[in-house]
C-alpha cells in the first residue's frame, strides 16, 4: 500500500507517467510512479500498524504512534512494578514476544 504525501489518498498500485527530459535529450525518457489522485510523485509505502491493524505507518516502523504510546505507557507501568529501568524492561517485553511469535 502507498500513501500519498501530497493529498494523503491511500492506494495499492502507483500511476505511472512517462516524463521526457526535454532539457536534456527528447530520447530521454523516463516513466516515473505517481500518486493516481493528485499526479504527485511524492508518496511512500505504508503497512497497516502491528497493534491496532487500522492506521497505515510508514513500512520501516512496526506501529503507529498510538500503539507506540500505549506500549510506552504499559512498559512504564512494568518497570515500575518490577522495579526495573526502562529499558532493561523492554528488553524483557521484545524477548516475550519473539517468542511467541
Ligand atoms: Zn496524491
Ligand atoms: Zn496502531
Amino acid at each position: 500500500m502507498y500513501r500519498c504525501n501530497r493529498c494523503q489518498a491511500l492506494f495499492e498500485t502507483p500511476g505511472k507517467t512517462t516524463v521526457i527530459h526535454y532539457e536534456v535529450d527528447t530520447r530521454q525518457k523516463e516513466t516515473v510512479h505517481i500518486c493516481p489522485g493528485c499526479r504527485s510523485e511524492d508518496f511512500e509505502e505504508v503497512t497497516l500498524c502491528k497493534g491496532c491493524n487500522t492506521n497505515y505507518i510508514k513500512s520501516h516502523q512496526d506501529y503507529c504512534s498510538d500503539c507506540y504510546l500505549d506500549v510506552t505507557k504499559a512498559i512504564n507501568e512494568l518497570a515500575q512494578q518490577k522495579g526495573l529501568p526502562f529499558a532493561d524492561t523492554l528488553d524483557l517485553v521484545e524477548a516475550y514476544f519473539e517468542r511467541v511469535s
